[in-house]
């Protein structure tokens, strides 16, 4: 039998929040492996769509010891380039990256934890789960009741149009990954509608700068999670509607209808191949304009006590969610219109391989601040974890800082 090998640290999970981790355990000298069970940057390179860019601009991918070097820091990276850097980013940190090595299990030990792989075990004191947060497309239990000659995708099974069968398609859910997929899928000629619920309007640019430039310089990416009233309500709130493009336009329930999208509320029943809409698209559309009237008022403020009202262009707001007619409140799926309805409604980690009595009555890990309810354990990548970037790859610098010092802090302890 061979012996489990022994570490300070196992991270599980080699995105950028394990590397971004591996580096400030470098600098600490703690020895560590990353495990991870396809390779470097796996997500970025095996679940995602083809036309996928990243909505954040290239400057704000700020990692610890790396950041952007090209000549383009307001463009937005395609996937290839999205890949690269994280590639770089593990070479140029030398992390210790531990490939095609599957976590099968998490246990307590006397002395830390076990941790099974199918490539052997090891035993440490400490453990970083940093396998992400979006390793399960969720699909709500009412696709069960969808007839069974409707296809049903995933964003993670999604790679473009040409997957799909022709004809109408149905895509639920307008965070960033619904409003993206909707347009993409009607530009290939397929009718799409698109089912609303609860989101977050944002313009692409405001005042000259990009949405998250003024993200970044108000200081609300850097708001913590220990200033939120409603933290748990906050981590579940749907991702920004943006996309990133060369031509910086925003994309919002308006530009999606512009181009002869229909839009339906929320999905909230099926029965008898009858689907079900909620009346409360309107409610949702107005309180997402108020929300985002909200944002903008917050950073005209800023930029006047900054004295930048004279640098950026005007203020100005947009116009208001357009719902024309009375949107249907039921849809007959046998019809034959829709022959694919894609499942937009965000994700879920997966902790099938954690064994350790960390989870709430909601089956998520029990955490403060990424200070895990288990002595010596860690999490990172999760929607505000510690601050309101901690779900970019911006954010895991700043986490991954904080988290190494309570690391070695225990470690000392
Ligand atoms: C569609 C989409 C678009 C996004 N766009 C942006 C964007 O524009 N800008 C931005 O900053 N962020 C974006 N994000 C958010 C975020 O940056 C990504 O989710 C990112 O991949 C999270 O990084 P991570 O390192 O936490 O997790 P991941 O990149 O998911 O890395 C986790 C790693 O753990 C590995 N792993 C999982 N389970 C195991 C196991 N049992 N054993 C071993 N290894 C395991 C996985 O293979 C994976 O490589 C986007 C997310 C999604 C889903």
């Amino acid at each position: 039998m061979v012996s489990a090998r022994r570490v300070t640290t196992v991270v599980i999970g080699g995105g950028h929040a394990g590397l971004a981790m591996s580096r400030c355990l470098t600098e600490r000298s703690i020895d560590h492996v990353v495990l991870e069970r396809g390779e470097v940057a796996n997500t970025w390179k095996t679940e995602r769509w083809d036309s996928l860019r990243l909505l954040t601009p290239n400057w704000q991918s700020r990692l610890p010891g790396f950041g952007y070097d090209g000549g383009d820091p307001d463009g937005f990276r395609k996937m290839p380039e999205t890949i690269d850097f994280i590639c770089r980013y593990a070479e140029a940190i030398s992390a210790p990256v531990e490939t095609h090595t599957t976590v099968t299990s998490v246990r307590r030990t006397d002395a830390g934890y076990a941790v099974a792989t199918d490539q052997g075990d090891w035993q440490c004191r400490t453990v970083v789960l940093a396998s992400g947060a979006c390793n399960i497309a969720h699909v709500p239990a009412l696709a069960e009741g969808i007839p069974a000659h409707i296809a049903q995708v995933t964003p993670t099974q999604y790679r473009n149009p040409d997957q799909l069968a022709e004809g109408g398609v149905m895509v639920v859910g307008v965070a960033a990954t619904g409003v993206q997929l909707a347009q993409e899928i009607h530009r290939s000629g397929r009718p799409v509608t698109i089912s609303v619920g609860a989101h977050v309007r944002a313009p692409r640019s405001y005042r000259g700068r990009d949405i998250q430039w003024w993200m970044d310089r108000t200081g609300l990416m850097d708001e913590r999670y220990d200033e939120i009233d409603d933290i748990t309500r906050v981590r579940r709130l749907p991702s920004f509607q943006l996309t990133g493009s060369d031509n910086r336009n925003a994309l919002d329930l308006n530009s999606l209808s512009s181009i002869g999208i229909k839009l339906i509320g929320r999905i909230a029943g099926m029965n008898d191949g009858k689907a079900q809409f909620s009346g409360s698209l309107r409610n949702m559309c107005a309180l997402a304009d108020l929300k985002m009237g909200r944002l903008l008022d917050t950073i005209d403020e800023w930029a006047t006590e900054n004295d930048l009202d004279g640098e950026v262009d005007p203020a100005e707001r947009f116009a208001p969610t357009e719902i024309e007619g009375d949107p249907p409140l039921g849809m007959d799926l046998a019809n034959g219109e829709i022959k694919t309805i894609l499942w937009a409604t965000g994700f879920r980690p997966d902790y099938s391989w954690l064994d350790v009595p960390v989870f709430d009555r909601k089956g998520r890990v029990r955490h403060d601040g990424g200070v895990v309810d288990s002595p010596g354990m860690y999490l990172m990548g999760m929607p505000f974890l510690r601050r309101r970037k901690s779900t970019l790859i911006d954010g895991a610098g700043d986490d991954a800082r904080d988290l190494s010092a309570r690391l070695a802090a225990y470690l000392d302890g």
